[in-house]
Parts: C-alpha cells; structure tokens; sequence
C-alpha cells in the first residue's frame, strides 16, 4: 500500500487577550500534532503550556523505540504532568498553573489521539464528524451522569471549570489515549476551546469539502471564531491524510 501524505494546517490567534496562553506543535516527519490552552495568572498559563509542547513530543520520540505508541502517549502526559507540578510548587494552592493538552500521534495504520481538559480533537470523515475527546469540565460531567442535557451544558457556567488539566492536584486518571484507523480524505482538527466554543458539526463538514488545502480552511475558521465573538485565544491544527 502506498505511503500515508499528511497535509497540515496550523494557526494560532492571541485575539482579544493581552497575551496567548495556547501553544502548537506540528511535526508532520515525527507524525506529531498537540494543542495546549495554558491556564494561570500572569505569564504561568504560558509557562505551562509551553511545558507541554516541549516535554510531551520528545518524551514521546525518547520512548517510541521500545514502548507500544499508546503507553508513551500516556507516559509523555505524565512528564509533563510533574514538570508543570514542579514548576508551580512555589505558587499557593489554587492558583496554580496548568495546561490543557490534546495530542496526535501518527503510527502506522493508527493515530493515537489523547486529551486531558477541554481541548478538542474532531475527525471529520465524508459526511460525518467524530469528537474523539472527553471534555474534562463541569459541565461536560453532569452531562455524562445525566443532570444536564449538551444544550443546557453550553449555557452552563461550570462549562469553563476543569477538574482533569496538566498540572492539576491529584491527577489519578492517566490521559484517555484513544486510537482510531485513519482512512485516505480524513481530516483531524485539533483545537483550544477559543475556537471550538464558536463551531458548529456543520462548520467542519464543510471543511474538507470547500477547502483543498487544510491551512486555507484553519485561516477561516480562527477568523470564524474571532467574527463569531471570541475573546479568547484561538489555536487549530488541521491534518489531512492522503496516500500518496
Ligand atoms: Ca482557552
């Protein structure tokens, strides 16, 4: 079978904010894609997702050789994890740093997709759209015990609260590292909440339809976002696969 092609797409947006907390890594020899939306006072949340995108890449090649792709997706989570930890063990409890972090990994036959937060990961294949990710706030876990509907959980308050980030006191779970077949004319979008808040499934079918070229569509959609009303900092990586 022929070779995979990947095409990428990337754009990262400060809007609105004084600064960008968000940060991307495309790394399309290694197959290795991330976004991480950094939460904290001052400069921590950029500290902290620059943590991620640093640490979680090379932890993850450092490993590849002798680790199966999805225990060094897990473990490069968990560096990254203690580095920020250890980072913002001067800062009182509460106000630490953290991370969002979702992450791609290319490996063969399989992308290796994991998440902790509320970045997002989308596949979008012909008609249809797959969020691949759990958002860890709130709101998305009443969701999940039935307490709020989709709906209510987007008007919900606790949609912002996380209770599972990089960082985080307590981090028990290990990354949720789901694997997935790609098949030739998928697209991957990967994306801060600066962005996802304001698409809709509509938005990114459209994607791979109109767009030839993924960068073109990831130019849209951070303009989308800002038009649309976010204040937030916009980030999106999109990865189109092809056979050569
Ligand atoms: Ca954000």
């Amino acid at each position: 079978m022929a070779e995979w092609v990947l095409r990428v797409g990337s754009r990262s947006l400060q809007g609105l904010r004084s600064n960008n907390e968000d940060r991307f890594v495309v790394d399309v020899p290694g197959g290795f894609f991330l976004v991480a939306d950094g939460m904290g006072g001052q400069e921590r949340g950029e500290i902290a997702s620059g943590l991620a995108a640093e640490i979680i890449p090379r932890a993850v090649s450092d490993r590849l050789a002798d680790t199966a792709a999805d225990a060094c997706v897990c473990q490069a989570f968990q560096d990254a994890h203690q580095a920020i930890v250890r980072e913002g063990q001067s800062q009182p409890e509460g106000k630490r740093m953290g991370t969002t972090a979702v992450c791609a990994l290319h490996r063969g036959e399989k992308v290796y997709v994991a998440s902790l937060g509320d970045s997002r990961a989308y596949l979008i294949r012909g008609d249809s759209v797959e969020q691949l990710t759990v958002d860890h706030s709130v709101a998305y876990a009443l969701v999940q015990n039935g307490a709020l509907t989709v709906e209510e959980a987007k008007q919900s308050p606790y949609q912002h609260y996380l209770y599972k980030f990089l960082g985080c006191s307590n981090l028990h779970d290990p990354a949720d590292v789901r694997p997935f077949a790609p098949q030739p004319g998928d697209w991957l979008l990967l994306a801060s909440d600066g962005l996802t808040n304001f698409l809709s499934e509509k938005d990114l079918i459209e994607g791979p339809l109109r767009h030839k070229e993924p960068q073109s569509w990831v130019d849209l959609l951070v303009q989308l976002a800002l038009d649309r009303g976010s204040r937030d900092n916009v980030t999106c990586v999109v990865v189109a696969f092809d056979r050569g």
